[in-house]
């Protein structure tokens, strides 16, 4: 792989274009590139120039039944003798090479998502190198659970993998969501199909190179791509021969998905929508909450299932509040994504823009609050992105629970404002929407904190912080947010089958009886 660590954004186009692209983005299966059956291909719309470079072939029901004879094969192969320390060598050694080719990868990712290169260098890319790295270690350490019964028979139960598993990511985060779950169904010794979105295609292709390199066997990791419904995502849910599918998306796929998988008994696993709070009581230390809650809210142009896109502010401090949070929206740079500078950049398509859009829209036309700042296109970025899907950072205040601003997931950079009195009432104003992923909340008071963590419906509460992860720790949301949880050994049993091997004492009577 070509390193990328180019002076200014016109050099990173030409070396993304001239040695980083691929003609196509092809399948990667039993450890070779192809294109589908049919040669269908699409051509991949870049969002913050809206110009397509390259193209990638859509996949269907027969390159879904090529993948998973090909993970059959590996999993019957040597793969199935790999121990627990050659897998977590093969875990390292991708971390390394994601390592050594950092720059690239965050090149890539920035001008396939649209997301600024400073977070896909500093944040998306290393992450993904580190997932690797953090399941590898936890891959070498893992123990067995063991008792001896009352009658001295002896159990040991131990963690077998599920044979080919099937991934499904989102566009939000290419590389590190699909390596979230590749590195756990490594670890633990599984074949595995790949369903990147058909929006960003591109990490996971590049990724196959490294996976190559670092000598996963053929058929191990296999990458196809396509659509969702009526296409790859559906082909992969449906086969038999897929034993588990691990979710990320929208909430709405989610159920479509567990519709498909139910034929076939899948196990699954989902990280759906969220609706995150950034909750702020009277006593807060400002100089942090506000800058963090700008940021949960704008980060990755809002496009984050984590994204605190609601603050909730108690009523006595709130005009403060929104002096400051306005003052840090405005130093927010919107621009090129491959722009060191960059902190804003475009959103996935024009098409998810324009929902965003309309969702402002319904505010300003129903009255349903005040637009603060933002709520539209920006104007004057050159020539170059003017057709891109950019929107302005968006703050809405005034904002009645029951709209529908508050109660679905806008997934762009839209924040709303809501004001509270009682800690009663931020408390069901945070837990009062269908999803129940995150929120984060701001006080000096740590048994108010403690309070509030322990009253909201959420899977994960950060006091005094936002986005704060630990990788051993449960990931997941409550509600409409998912089902079951990632992270450590929940991923670990995830993707692995428990089976219990009893030896009965010598001579007891059940031995005996077994025997005889
Ligand atoms: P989607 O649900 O639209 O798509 C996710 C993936 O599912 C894509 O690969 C998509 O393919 C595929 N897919 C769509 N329909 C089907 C189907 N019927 N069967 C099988 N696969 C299907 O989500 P987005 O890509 O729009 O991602 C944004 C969503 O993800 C937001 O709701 C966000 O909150 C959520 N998310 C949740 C996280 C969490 O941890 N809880 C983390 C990150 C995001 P294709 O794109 O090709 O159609």
């Amino acid at each position: 792989m070509k390193h990328g660590c180019e002076h200014n954004k016109s050099d990173r186009k030409q070396f993304l274009k001239s040695q980083v692209l691929p003609e196509r983005c092809q399948h990667f299966i039993g450890g070779r590139y192809l294109d589908s059956s049919s040669g269908e291909s699409f051509k991949k719309t870049l969002s913050a120039y809206n110009e397509s470079w390259f193209e990638v072939a859509v996949g269907g029901a027969p390159e879904i039944d090529l993948a998973v004879k090909a993970a059959e094969k590996a999993a019957a192969g040597p793969w199935s003798r790999a121990t627990a320390t050659d897998r977590a060598k093969l875990l390292h050694r991708i971390g390394d090479l994601i390592e050594a080719n950092v720059e690239t990868f965050a090149l890539a990712e920035s001008l396939d998502t649209g997301k600024p290169y400073s977070e896909t260098r500093n944040g998306d890319i290393p992450r993904s190198a580190q997932n690797f790295h953090f399941f590898g270690d936890l891959a070498a350490h893992q123990s067995f659970e063991t008792w001896i019964g009352d009658d001295g028979s002896h159990h040991t139960s131990i963690r077998e993998p599920l044979g080919v598993t099937g991934l499904i990511t989102p566009w939000n985060l290419p590389l590190y969501l699909a390596t979230w779950k590749l590195a756990p169904a490594i670890a633990q010794g599984n074949t595995i199909i790949l369903k990147p979105a058909e929006l960003t295609p591109l990490s996971a292709t590049l990724l196959c190179e490294l996976l190559n390199e670092a000598g996963v066997p053929e058929g191990v990791v296999n990458v196809v791509h396509g659509f969702g419904a009526k296409s790859a995502g559906e082909a992969l849910v449906r086969h038999p021969g897929v034993k588990a599918i691990s979710f990320t998306g929208e909430t709405t796929t989610g159920s479509a998905i567990m519709r498909d998988a139910a034929d076939s008994l899948k196990k699954l696993s989902f990280e759906l929508g969220g609706k995150g709070a950034s909750v702020i009581f009277e006593d807060a230390d400002l100089d942090l909450a506000v800058p963090t809650a700008c940021r949960a809210a704008f980060r990755n142009q809002g496009q984050i299932c984590l994204a605190g896109s609601r603050l909730i502010v108690h009523e006595k401090i709130a005009p403060q509040v929104i002096d400051r949070l306005l003052a840090c929206v405005k130093k927010i740079k919107i621009g090129d994504p491959l722009d060191d500078a960059t902190t804003m950049g475009a959103l996935i398509a024009n098409d998810h823009r324009d929902k965003v859009a309309a969702f402002v829209d319904h505010a300003r036309t129903s009255g349903a609050g005040e637009i603060l700042c933002g709520g539209k296109i920006p104007a004057s970025l050159g020539e170059q992105l003017a057709n891109g899907a950019f929107y302005e950072p968006t703050v809405i205040a005034g904002v009645a629970q029951n709209s529908r601003l508050i109660q679905e997931e806008i997934f762009g950079p839209v924040l709303t404002v809501q004001t509270f009195k009682t800690a009663e009432e931020a408390i069901a104003l945070t837990s009062g929407v269908p999803y129940g992923l995150s929120c984060s909340v701001y006080t000096r008071d740590g048994a108010l904190a403690q309070k509030f963590a322990r009253s909201v419906r959420m899977g994960m509460v950060w006091i005094n912080g936002w986005f704060i992860r630990d990788l051993h720790t449960a990931f997941g949301g409550m509600k409409r947010s998912g089902i079951g949880r990632e992270g450590g050994r929940h991923s670990l049993d995830f993707f692995s089958e428990y089976k219990t091997i009893t030896t009965a004492a010598t001579g007891s009577s059940q031995s005996a009886s077994v025997e005889s």
